[in-house]
């Protein structure tokens, strides 16, 4: 069995064309957004896909020059951030194959419905998001194999949103999270009201479980360690904002708790959202 190797490419901060920009600030920037190459000797399967068109472009760039053959690109959850960008690594390497589990399959399809391409998506990123963003075939099981060794699709049910996975890759203690754990990033929480963190924090639970020496968030601070720290710290954060979203009463006072609490975790948009959300 071949042994694997593991990088990660980061998309940077974006600018969002925003509606609602969050108390005291004068711009919104979308969370930086990772995508990670698994390597055999020859092959390689990448994790996740980016959103906007250059993005796409840029990381498949980025796999060319890792000089591997390019067997499958693996979609963690249907957020269209992490799958969008897909549209240029199939461009670029037609022999791939796009897969989810049946829970993203049915995520993914409501993010490019009309509604949500348009009215959303676009919105934010006018002029930047593909003509037809790709949509996964099924996975059958739950195993991906790349030179004998197994990748594991691991469902999670809710985390930032419904139908979530990770991929864990136990040969080498790998898991490339997607965003049911987030490295020194505010968390999306708009859709965890009704129980919704209740769901995360179990997630988190079976993460731990895997007992894995490196954990790659789907959302990171650039240099920011891989580590299963942040299982903890995303732990943290859900039950301080549950705690804090019982206690006070407006929109306003639960983003001001937040940003008390957690004033260098990178993107306040975000907890505006969540705030907003969980309060209107
Ligand atoms: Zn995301």
């Amino acid at each position: 069995m071949a042994s694997l190797t593991w990088s990660t490419y980061l998309a940077p901060p974006k600018p969002v064309v925003a509606e609602r920009l969050a108390p005291g600030e004068t711009a919104e920037l979308w969370s930086p957004t990772s995508a990670t190459l698994i390597q055999g000797e020859r092959d390689a399967v990448l994790v996740d896909a980016l959103l906007t068109m250059s993005e796409g472009r840029a990381l498949a760039d980025w796999v060319a020059a890792a000089g591997r053959n390019l067997t499958t690109i693996y979609i963690t959850h249907g957020h269209g951030d992490h799958f969008f960008g897909a549209a240029a690594v199939l461009a670029r390497f037609p022999s791939a194959r796009m897969v989810a589990v049946p829970a993203v399959l049915d995520k993914m399809r409501t993010q490019v419905d009309g509604q949500v391409l348009d009215g959303l998506w676009r919105k934010r990123f006018p002029g930047q998001i593909v003509e037809r963003p790709p949509i996964a075939d099924p996975l059958a099981g739950h195993t991906i194999e790349l030179e004998g060794a197994d990748l594991i699709a691991v469902e999670l049910g809710h985390t930032d949103t419904d139908g979530t996975t990770a991929l864990h890759v136990p040969s080498i203690g790998l898991v490339v999270a997607g965003d049911s754990v987030y490295n020194d990033v505010h968390l999306h929480l708009a859709e965890s009201g009704g129980g919704g963190i209740g769901a995360w924090l179990a997630a988190l639970d079976t993460i731990d479980a895997l007992r894995p020496s490196t954990v790659i968030a789907g959302h990171k601070r650039e240099g920011a360690a891989d580590s299963p720290d942040h299982i903890r710290h995303t732990r943290d954060y859900l039950r301080y904002f549950d705690e804090a979203q019982q206690r006070v009463g407006s929109a306003r006072e639960l983003y001001d708790v937040m940003i008390e609490h957690y004033p260098d975790r990178f993107n306040r948009a975000v907890v505006w959202r969540a705030a907003q959300a969980v309060k209107n």
